[in-house]
């Protein structure tokens, strides 16, 4: 990730809070207060409301909500206190994001896999209840925690730069469009349910981050090998307040961008203290074949005709001095150093950088 996002506080958040009360004082009590009933709310006064009316409500969003959270009660009442201890460390572990991403040795990376293996009875319920109620809408939760719309428009307000963060070389929907970009599930829902409606796990992203490159990917653990295996790994975390900055290095094989090929051009990523997450990001969102096919097509070669006019101009106007292409390097070098993810400029410069160490500029 090329810079983090700045977490913006919002009202949707109180559903998270609505499904931990749920989770710890109902779930987990469930062997020892008996029967289910909208009692179980009364120290949850919005929450009981809502819980009441889903209980009057002949609506399928109601009864999925309702049903479900009945449902796991039960199959929390038939687990004894060691069973609710591993569950209540699972829960906790894959609700904190930032543990989850920077692999906390005292984290637990709950997937759906474990809770399946360890808790069969319980576990498709959970499965469905998390993962719908990401797109759950029904009008007495609203009421309570707002919409996702107003949320996207605080976000984008606060984070205003208009570039994607996971790839730098796509625009973000902002506050002047009446449309938004889809959240992403950072841990996806479908392999971490628990949190599924943590808005440290919710990250605005765009198209191609989201949907034709990372699509489901497991964050937390690598590919599997040729054995099956998976390793545990770290990732960047998406709100982190701990100030990074990636460089960027671009080396190619000639001198000829017009016959530039990925094959010609090699890229390396630094500092060294953050190659883990390095990887972890350039495989899930391919980083290195995006930016290969940016810099073998029209953008590219239209930074290098950029810098050929400058010199031409320079030519016939102030005489062949041979000092033009440099000065406009360091031109991009400072609007690089200011506004590195602008105008996709770190790629910019990096890759006029490798042209002019390749002698393309002659
Ligand atoms: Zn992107």
């Amino acid at each position: 990730m090329l810079f983090p996002y700045t977490y913006v506080p919002h009202q949707m958040e109180k559903m998270q809070e609505f499904v931990d009360y749920i989770f710890f004082e109902v779930w987990c009590n469930a062997p020892t207060v008996g029967t289910f009933g909208l009692h179980l709310f009364d120290y949850k006064i919005e929450l009981r409301e809502v819980m009441e009316a889903f209980y009057y409500s002949d609506k399928n969003n109601a009864d999925f909500f309702y049903g479900h959270v009945e449902r796991i009660f039960q199959g929390f009442s038939n687990l004894n206190q060691k069973q609710i201890r591993r569950l209540k460390w699972w829960y906790c572990s894959n609700n904190n994001i930032e543990q989850l991403c920077t692999n906390h040795s005292g984290n637990h990376a709950t997937r759906h896999s474990d809770i399946e293996s360890k808790f069969p009875a319980i576990a498709r319920d959970i499965r469905m209840f998390f993962v719908g109620l990401y797109d759950f809408d029904a009008s007495a939760m609203k009421k309570k925690t707002g919409d996702i719309g107003d949320h996207y428009k605080q976000f984008v307000n606060t984070n205003d730069s208009g570039t994607c963060p996971f790839c730098g070389i796509s625009d973000l929907l902002g506050g002047n469009h009446t449309k938004r970009e889809a959240y992403d599930h950072y841990m996806p829902k479908t392999i971490y349910p628990f949190n599924s409606i943590n808005f440290k796990n919710l990250v605005p992203a765009c198209h191609h981050c989201n949907s034709s490159y990372k699509s489901s990917k497991d964050t937390a653990f690598s590919p599997k090998d040729p054995c099956g295996l998976q390793v545990r790994r770290k990732v960047f975390y998406p709100f982190s307040t701990q100030p990074y900055s990636i460089s960027l290095q671009v080396l190619i094989r000639h001198a000829d961008h017009e016959k530039l090929t990925t094959a010609d051009i090699s890229l390396s990523f630094g500092p060294p203290e953050l190659d883990e997450q390095i990887a972890t990001w350039k495989e899930i969102y391919s980083i290195e074949e995006r930016y290969r096919a940016k810099l073998c097509g029209s953008d590219a070669k239209a930074w290098v005709v950029e810098v050929m006019d400058e010199w031409r101009w320079h030519e016939e106007s102030a005489g062949a001095d041979g000092r033009a292409p440099e000065a406009y390097l360091q031109a991009v070098a400072r609007h690089t150093a200011k506004s590195p993810y602008t105008n996709e400029n770190f790629l910019k410069y990096g890759f006029l950088q490798a042209c002019k160490a390749a002698g393309t500029f002659g």
